[in-house]
């Protein structure tokens, strides 16, 4: 069956770096293949190639690493359809299980022991047409909602997104970052503290504990 087997592209263990969850130790499992193409997508080695592996072995090898998070990340996981009962596996195993995805893919059937961290996708990642609202149905106060953002533009995008789609009555978790490189944090935080707006500003942590364009870390 094709929920049976999984294309992986790599299982290792890091800190988690980009929500709530920030800091923790977590195993990352990150899934071959997008079917977006952002602008500044810093995963662009997992669009192609990856091991296929069956999902017990997936499963054993996240088990393996033993820490208490595990992560589904990518290229978007939810386009392999093993990894919903995957996720159920590692949440029947005692796991407090992380999905992040684009907001594209259709969140409805993840298992709602499943923290979702999902994107937003405003202008300047080239893909906010590709944006599933649909979804926001499916987030509750256990999922994060995230903002990557390129530039003003992206900022006032997020701000009407918020405030039009009274996004803080679904979930307080709220993240707002900025592309690396391309827009100041403290730029982000001036625009927000100027709004007070209702959003956690977060620094992709593991480009500042490791060189920036790392890979599997
Ligand atoms: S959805 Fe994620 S993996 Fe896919 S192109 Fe965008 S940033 Fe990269």
């Amino acid at each position: 069956m094709k929920e049976d087997s999984l294309v992986i592209h790599e299982i290792y263990a890091s800190i988690q770096g980009e929500s709530t969850f920030a800091g923790l130790p977590c195993t990352f499992v990150r899934t071959t293949g997008c079917n977006l193409r952002c602008s500044w997508c810093d995963t662009t080695q997992a669009f192609y190639g990856g091991t296929r592996m069956t999902r017990a072995e997936v499963l054993e090898r996240a088990l393996a690493t033993g820490t208490e998070l595990v992560e589904l990340t990518g290229g978007e996981p939810l386009l392999q359809p093993g990894v919903l009962p995957l996720m159920t596996e590692l949440c029947n195993a005692g796991r407090t299980v992380l999905i992040e995805t684009s907001g594209e893919a259709d969140v409805s059937r993840v298992d709602r022991r499943v923290h979702k961290i999902m994107d937003l996708k405003a202008p300047g990642s080239g893909e906010s047409a590709r944006n599933r609202w649909s979804n926001l149905d499916h987030i509750g106060a256990g999922d994060e909602l995230k903002f990557v953002l390129a530039n003003r533009g992206d900022y006032e995008w997020m701000r009407d997104v918020i405030r039009s789609r009274d996004l803080p009555r679904r979930t307080p978790h709220l993240l707002a970052s900025t592309v690396f490189g391309k827009l100041a944090t403290k730029q982000l935080v001036e625009w927000v503290l100027a709004d007070k707006l209702p959003v956690r500003v977060q620094l992709q942590m593991h480009k500042y504990v490791w060189a920036p364009e790392a890979q599997g870390v």
